[in-house]
């Protein structure tokens, strides 16, 4: 039995995870609650324990799948944007000695492509990549059961190559990347600006908002989700040329509103030279749990291998 713990922007959750990747508790607290380090560890503490207590189990090993920049070998906090006060923290330690197993820990897009890699969606595909559209864009490369990592093990950030230089200013430095221009809150900002032009008291709508207005056909909420699923299209289309995968899975809050066959349809016209329709793109498929049971599956990709010595 795993403890798993999932820290995110808005919450951090802890459960408990079995050996076939299947949830059997969990618990949760709002970040805001941990933005100083101790407050973190106390809550993260208890929140395994509790969940182990409702699974009547004891833990052999923690899995951890945190958002922003940190170092998974290392076990320390970089800079993550929502938790400033935990830099150069480190909670894979803190764990260790307070339950006494091992503990391991990814970016949270990595955790999430080693689960759909081993329990989901991407199951027995040798070359996967996983790719979640939401408030950000974030993801994972996993080849042969194993995560890529780039110079000095370095998570690659998929959600920023630039697609239109000229685009929104991005976090990153650049103009128009991925993230910049295909997430919810840039395909509403698009929305919102030319709603903007065309009526005198405009709302300012959400993602989600526009979604149901397409549907009842507005005009133009139906012209924000099809450039969605253009710039979609294009950064998948950049993927697929750079890596051509086996398979893509997509995952995210915005891909529960988008037509898989319309993003299809964008790839279509280009990527010319790679046989792009041998790349297949799936939905996500461990559901509202993906982030915990892919800090499950941290644990195990990482001590698993040790134990043969592949590592
Ligand atoms: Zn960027």
């Amino acid at each position: 039995m795993i403890g798993a713990v999932d820290i995110g922007g808005t919450k951090i959750a802890a459960g408990i995870v079995d050996e076939a990747g299947k949830v059997l508790a969990r618990l949760e607290t709002p970040t805001e609650a941990a933005r100083a380090y101790p407050d973190g560890l106390k809550h993260m503490v208890r929140l395994l324990r509790e969940a182990a207590k409702q699974a009547n189990t004891r833990l052999s090993g923690i899995g951890i799948g945190s958002t922003g920049w940190v170092y998974p070998f290392t076990g320390e906090f970089g800079d993550v944007d929502f938790l400033p006060g935990w830099k150069g923290c480190n909670p894979v330690n803190d764990l260790a000695s307070e339950f006494g197993v091992r503990v391991a820990l990814e970016n949270d897009g990595d955790a999430s492509a080693l689960g759909e890699a081993a329990w989901g969606a991407g199951k027995e595909k040798s070359r996967l990549i996983y790719v979640t559209v939401g408030t950000g864009i974030g993801g994972g490369i996993v080849l042969d059961g194993e995560l890529y990592r780039g110079v000095d093990r370095a998570h690659p950030e998929v959600g920023h190559h630039v697609i239109d230089a000229f685009g929104p200013e991005c976090t990153c430095g650049f103009r128009g990347c991925w993230e910049a221009l295909a997430t919810g809150p840039a395909m509403a900002a698009w929305f919102n600006a030319n709603a903007q032009a065309t009526s005198r008291h405009p709302q300012a709508l959400t993602a989600r908002e526009i979604f149901q207005l397409a549907k009842q056909g507005h005009l133009l909420a139906q012209e924000a989700v099809a450039r969605e699923a253009l710039y979609l299209g294009f950064g998948l289309a950049n993927l697929i040329n750079l890596f051509v995968p086996d398979r893509i899975v997509m995952g995210g809050s915005i891909m529960k509103s988008m037509s898989l066959e319309q993003i299809r349809k964008v790839i279509a016209k280009g990527c010319r030279f790679v046989p792009f329709e041998k790349t297949e793109l799936a939905l996500a498929s461990l559901g509202e749990d993906a982030n915990l049971i892919g800090a499950a599956q941290v644990w195990h990709h990482r001590f698993r291998q040790s134990a043969t010595g592949a590592a």
